[in-house]
């Protein structure tokens, strides 16, 4: 069965998030072989919309402004959707599980009276239709959900749909999506408008789509100890994040929380350096793909869920690692 597909691409700070490229491979995989992907992208025709048409998707709509898809616009954002949605009329809208698609998915979702399956991190094609897989209580249980009618809501989890090189995208084909473009029309009707944007300060590489990410807990001692683990994340390219344990001690900021009441993080290495391991913290990392625990308490919970373990002082294994991973060739 072919279906049409709708993925709400997003932008951070004028870069494409990963997420939207990885929302075009669910959406892929929700259209078949001969159903369409069109991808809704803010602002003039760019580069970002080449990466969606060579990441899968067969057609780009813009809206007309660089910031009619962010955050801080989630009334604007909801428009440019429900606006695309009106024009294109898609069996299935898929969005990034991140702040903006939290937000804006149900609103969509009840605007168009769909259903909505949202932080989804697999989809298995079953009968006529698909399966969508998602965590539930904190990540202890997963639930398979269906939709028993179009159209559909979905939001993916980061780092759970691999983006596709669609192989042989010549340029002419790119070229020819690109053409096809649509534009969102008139001003949106807001009831509110944003004022400005106070931004915290935060690492490089935002944790929810790091794919490595070095974490550090009660067992830095102070906000200095995050200075090797700054380090160590830096040689792997990734983020740092933190128990809830060493914001609370105000080691560090409450943005790198990751756990139950923080950030739910799926990156393929997570390296947990002073972390006890409670069931709060491993709510929100345990879908890692591969856990190393550095600890000097050979009981810590984390050893229970880590594929490595390194028992030993933080201060002394992290740098030692930095050094390894420095001397590997690039
Ligand atoms: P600790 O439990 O104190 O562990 C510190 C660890 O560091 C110990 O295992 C120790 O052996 C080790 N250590 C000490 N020194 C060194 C060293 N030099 N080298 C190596 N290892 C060393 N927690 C979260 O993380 N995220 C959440 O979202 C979250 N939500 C919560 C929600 C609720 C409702 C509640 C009640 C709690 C929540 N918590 C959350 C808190 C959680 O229960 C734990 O208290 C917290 O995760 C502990 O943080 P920690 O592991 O850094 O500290």
């Amino acid at each position: 069965m072919s279906r049409h597909i709708l993925v709400v691409a997003e932008l951070r700070e004028g870069v494409l998030r990963q997420v939207s490229l990885e929302a075009v491979a669910a959406a892929r995989l929700l259209a078949g072989a001969s159903g369409t992907v069109s991808a809704l992208l803010a602002g003039p025709p760019d580069s970002h919309g080449q990466a969606l048409l060579a990441a899968g998707a067969d057609r780009v709509v813009h809206t007309p402004e660089r910031d009619d898809i962010g955050p801080a616009h989630t009334e604007r954002a909801l428009q440019a959707a429900a606006e695309a949605v009106g024009q294109l009329r898609p069996d299935a809208i898929v969005l990034g599980h991140t702040a903006l698609g939290k937000d804006i998915a149900p609103r969509l979702a009840a605007r168009l009276n769909a259903g909505q399956i949202a932080d989804v991190i697999a989809i298995e094609p079953d009968g006529e239709s698909f399966a969508f897989t998602r965590p539930i209580y904190a990540g202890k249980a997963f639930e398979k959900r269906m939709f028993t009618e179009t159209p559909w809501v979905v939001t993916i989890r980061p780092n759970n749909f691999p983006p596709l090189a669609r192989a042989g995208a010549a340029s002419a084909d790119v070229a020819a999506g690109e053409a096809a473009l649509l534009a969102t029309a008139g001003k949106p009707d807001l009831r509110t408008v944003v004022r400005g944007v106070m931004k915290r300060a935060a690492g490089k590489t935002d944790l929810a789509e790091a794919k490595v990410i070095v974490s550090g807990g009660r067992g830095v001692r102070g906000a200095d100890g995050f200075k090797p683990l700054a380090e160590l994340a830096e040689a792997l390219n990734g983020a740092v994040g933190a128990s809830r344990g060493a914001c609370d001690a105000g080691y560090c900021d409450y943005s790198l929380q990751i756990g139950q009441t923080g950030k739910v993080v799926t990156p393929e290495l997570y390296i947990a350096c002073g972390i006890s391991g409670a069931i709060q913290h491993v709510a929100g990392m345990s879908g890692s793909r591969v856990i190393v625990a550095i600890n000097k308490d050979p009981e810590a919970p984390i050893f229970k869920i880590a594929d490595y373990g390194i028992v030993g002082d933080l201060f002394e294994v992290v740098p030692l690692l930095t050094e390894e991973i420095r001397r590997l060739p690039a």
